[in-house]
């Protein structure tokens, strides 16, 4: 018998966050999230999804490793997108090698407050925003305006946003951008 997931696992993505930012040394940002994901064998391709879609940010091929971002977004959104992917792989790579469609896989383009239902795809979201605005830097820069913090981190200020709510207990700040 198979039993069904419940929510999303907020505790283990928190440890399989901080044993990565531990294992690659990270203690300053930006987090170099592409040599990050290069360092658990994952290549990174940049690619054109024009042909295939107007609103798929990234793709994780488990075949080869390959992560695709699209090159048509800006490098805050394409930072986010390999985190993100990089999730998948961490987190739910045996899940997603026996679903034979592999759409779990793929990243479109949403905000972070309008997500999908899929516990794996908010555990992915939460891991990306935690990895690349890990909880120890952020504190240091908590008291610069958004903007500066989402410059610092090299994201997008919704994701700092999404990061300072998060670390506030729920409480939100003003000024937060609506797309990640
Ligand atoms: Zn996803």
């Amino acid at each position: 018998m198979k039993l069904e997931r419940q929510g999303p696992n907020y505790r283990k993505v928190n440890e399989e966050v901080t044993k990565i930012l531990r294992a690659n040394f990270v203690i300053a940002p930006p987090v170099r999230i592409e040599e990050i994901a290069q360092n658990y064998g994952l290549k990174i391709v940049e690619a054109d999804f024009k042909l295939y879609s107007d609103n798929v940010s990234g793709v994780i091929d488990l075949k080869t490793n390959t992560i695709y971002v699209n090159q048509n977004e800006p490098d805050v959104r394409q930072a986010f997108t390999i985190a993100h992917e990089l999730a998948h792989y961490i987190l739910h790579k045996s899940e997603l090698e026996k679903d034979q469609t592999g759409k779990l896989s793929v990243l479109y383009r949403k905000a972070l407050g309008e997500l999908n239902q899929d516990p794996k795809e908010k555990e992915a979201n939460c891991f990306a925003a935690n990895l690349l605005v890990p909880a120890e830097l952020l504190e240091k820069y908590k008291d610069y305006n958004i903007d500066t913090i989402a410059k610092i981190f090299g994201v997008s200020q919704e994701v700092i946003g999404y990061r300072l709510q998060f670390e506030n207990g729920g409480k939100q700040r003003k000024n937060t951008a609506t797309r990640i």
